[in-house]
């Protein structure tokens, strides 16, 4: 130990010791903020957003599940040859419908969807008894800004069905809710938001091979890192059907996130800063929570700071397996006698996954959350880059720096903090058109991020910064 080390090491002994004092409380209290700024505003509504959450249909979305549950199955490995696709069952002929369903909304929009598929064989595996072709459906809204394009957010939603048989290939599972309502939800965002221009990309997309082991998602998000795709975002929507039993919440959807990311690089790099609840999956949360006050979508988000349901996965976890930031939408309350069963009536209990349980308004009500998630992110500005924290000298006060925002969007910037124990950010202040900024509070006693603005108040997913010695 140098003696330089040594007298930091007194340094912050003594300070500890003056701190258990009488006015300890009133330090504390500086040192998060809440004697010095206001709680943060909502963020400013923008009217085109307004309105097109207006377009979302009950109707449409019903029709769009119904559709769905008429192909008797969507199972993975049920049939895809032309005979089955022209008969209307299985999961070829549900894909077919969904690129046509795409395909049309596209004509409407002037050609301005791009809509791809995303195809490769599965190897045998457990849940997959031979080698099998899977098929991603997708439909691309560029950038309208060129820089901008290459930011991506993306709504996800698996069309793949099961029943109480993982390898049965025959049997109904209509997959009303599981997952017919997410399926619906990337649709129904699909059509209306295509209607808008943004300045950043928006990919709606359905995957199969969830129930089979995320097969679907795994490859479209290792393609999306392969070919080194910027996705700023991922929401996926697994079970958003709300299903009409008594004790359901209307009210409420479900978001969780990650919390020590899957992504080891990552993990570490949160894990020595005491970022364990501030992974990138964590601040889309968070972002998700802020557009569930500004507008008014029908539910409000509920954040669970978890990854899944305990024993439960879906598809949110191949993207953060990649590194990139997404979190699942779930109803408030599961019924499982209506997931993955087959259709049946047992004491007086009726079991299967049908279209008559499901609160279309209620996915609706999602669709309006994530269809105004994805139009805030994707007309905003791009994160600020590097953000650091400067901590090479010890001082109380706080000194932040980072690059511009990429694209040229940002009209300005705003420091965030809150309590190293509260979860969602407390403060806001306003810095400027600047990338650096001291603040009077201590690094150490709270957390800080930084997000860009643009003029018409669009926010960026926040950053946490790095400390820079
Ligand atoms: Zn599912």
């Amino acid at each position: 130990m140098n003696s330089l080390t040594k007298k930091r090491c007194w340094t912050v002994a003594v300070a500890l010791i003056f701190a258990v004092g009488a006015g300890a409380v009133a330090q504390a209290q500086q040192a998060s903020g809440t004697a010095v700024s206001k709680a943060p505003e909502t963020m400013a509504v923008d009217g085109r957003i307004t309105a097109a959450l207006q377009q979302i249909s009950a109707e449409r979305i019903r029709a769009n599940i119904e559709k769905l549950v008429s192909f008797g199955t969507r199972s993975t490995i049920s049939a895809q040859d032309p005979a089955a696709i022209g008969a209307g069952r299985g999961v070829g002929a549900a894909r077919e419908w969904i690129k046509s369903e795409f395909e049309r909304y596209s004509k409407d929009c002037g050609g301005c969807l791009e809509v791809k598929s995303d195809t490769f064989t599965e190897p045998a595996a457990d849940r997959i008894p031979q080698p099998t072709e899977i098929t991603n459906v997708y439909a691309v809204l560029k950038g309208s800004d060129a820089e901008n394009a290459k930011r991506i957010v993306l709504v996800t939603g698996h069309y793949d069905s099961r029943n109480n048989d993982i390898l049965d290939t025959k049997g109904d599972a209509p997959g009303a809710n599981d997952d017919g309502s997410g399926t619906a939800v990337s649709l129904e965002c699909a059509r209306v938001l295509s209607k808008l221009k943004f300045p950043a990309t928006i990919i709606f997309l359905t995957v199969a091979g969830e129930e089979q082991g995320l097969n679907g998602s795994h490859h479209f998000a290792k393609m999306a890192k392969e070919q080194g795709w910027d996705i700023e975002a991922g929401l996926n929507n697994d079970i958003v059907g709300g299903d009409k039993s008594a004790e359901q919440d209307h009210s409420v959807v479900r978001v969780f996130s990650e919390g020590m990311p899957v992504a080891e690089v990552e993990a570490r790099r949160l894990r020595g800063l005491g970022g364990e609840n501030d992974s990138t999956s964590r601040q889309l949360a968070r972002y998700i929570a802020d557009v569930g006050r500004a507008y008014d979508a029908g539910v409000k988000p509920m954040l669970v700071f978890r990854l899944d349901r305990y024993l439960r996965g879906g598809d949110h976890y191949a993207f953060n397996g990649e590194g990139f930031a997404a979190v699942r939408f779930t109803e408030f309350r599961e019924d499982f006698h209506h997931q993955h069963q087959n259709v049946r009536t047992e004491s007086g209990i009726e079991y299967g996954d049908l279209a008559r349980f499901v609160d279309f308004d209620y996915v609706a009500h999602v669709a309006r959350l994530n269809a105004a998630t994805l139009a805030s992110l994707a007309s905003g500005p791009a994160p600020p880059a590097n953000v650091h924290l400067v901590a090479k000298d010890l001082e109380n006060d706080s000194t932040l720096t980072w690059e511009n925002s990429p694209g040229g969007m940002a009209s300005g910037y705003e420091v965030l903090w809150r309590a190293t124990t509260s979860p969602e950010w407390e403060h806001a202040e306003k810095v400027g058109n600047v990338t650096r900024t001291t603040l009077k509070l201590s690094k150490d006693n709270v957390i800080f991020a930084v997000r860009a603005v643009d003029a018409q108040g669009h926010r960026s997913l926040p950053v946490v910064p790095v400390p820079e010695r």
